[in-house]
């Protein structure tokens, strides 16, 4: 088992992307701490790697409260005796609206819940890595975060804000056996994708399978990515042979964004 002995957290695990990825972890012998808002979501979860033979629990926790994270990190502790190996900063909303309509406190949300928690449950989970010597954090962003697009942009700064940080603190790190890396996936077959298109038919009155086709129009594959493809990369990741990748942002959207 590539992960066993490891210790993974995965903010945002309820569902979607995070509740794929705490599957895989844990399917490759990580110890998972399954964290959001929804206590049920994050139970069932738990529970469901428990009865497939896995260590995990569920710790509820907003990541837009520096408390409610330091607390993560200390119940992570009493549970498994240190906080975390594996810390993947997955938790994350999305919108969309033009310029016109973004308000000071819309702006704020987005990063408050899409940047400024990646930045405080690194500061949190980041020191006990660097003094074993061993860690990996992936930061959960958006081919969003690689181009821009109409009516994304707060949603698409807080996801280059996302890579900006991984990069600068995959620097940070470098010499201290920890590595810090983004997958940037495109649209995804999640609860997410489902909300963005019932934006975009409340405002543009198209159906919901024109919508879907314009999402899966986006990739040259044609299709959504699923939740499983981005945790195969995550897991790759977190693999011991991936020391040398540290930095990186790598894109999950079937081959349109090259960069
Ligand atoms: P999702 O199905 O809506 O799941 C989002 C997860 O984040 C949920 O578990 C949610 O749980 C949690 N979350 C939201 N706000 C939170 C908060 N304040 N504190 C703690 N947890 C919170 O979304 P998804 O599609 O899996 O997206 C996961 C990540 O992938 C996000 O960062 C998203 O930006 C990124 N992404 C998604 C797509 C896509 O097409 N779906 C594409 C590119 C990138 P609670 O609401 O219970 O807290």
């Amino acid at each position: 088992m590539t992960l066993s002995q490891r210790i993974a957290v995965v903010t945002g695990g309820g569902r979607g992307i995070g509740a794929a990825t705490a599957r895989t972890l844990a399917a490759n012998g990580a110890s998972v701490v399954v964290s959001a808002r929804s206590v049920d979501e994050i139970e069932a979860v738990a529970e469901e790697l428990r009865e497939a033979g896995s260590q995990a629990i569920a710790i509820p926790c907003d990541v837009t409260s520096p408390e409610q994270i330091l607390a993560l990190r200390d119940r992570c502790t009493e549970a498994f005796g240190r906080p975390a190996d594996i810390l993947i900063n997955n938790a994350g909303i999305a919108d969309s609206r033009p310029l016109k309509a973004v308000t000071v406190d819309y702006w704020d949300h987005l990063f408050a819940v899409n940047v400024r928690s990646v930045m405080l449950c690194t500061q949190a989970f980041l020191p006990a890595m660097t003094e074993a010597g061993w860690g990996r954090i992936v930061n959960v962003a958006s081919i969003a975060g690689k181009m821009g697009a109409a009516y994304i942009g707060a949603y698409s700064a807080t996801k280059h804000a996302v890579i900006g940080f991984t990069r600068s603190i995959a620097c940070e790190v470098a010499t201290q056996g920890v590595t810090v890396n983004a997958v940037c996936p495109g649209y995804v077959d999640t609860d997410m994708t489902d909300k963005s298109v019932k934006r975009i038919t409340a405002k543009t009155g198209i159906t919901v399978e024109q919508a879907m086709q314009h999402l899966e129009s986006t990739s040259p594959q044609h299709r959504l990515m699923t939740a499983e493809e981005v945790a195969f990369a995550v897991l790759g990741l977190c693999h011991e042979l991936a020391r040398g990748i540290n930095g990186q942002s790598v894109i999950i959207d079937g081959g349109a964004v090259q960069a």
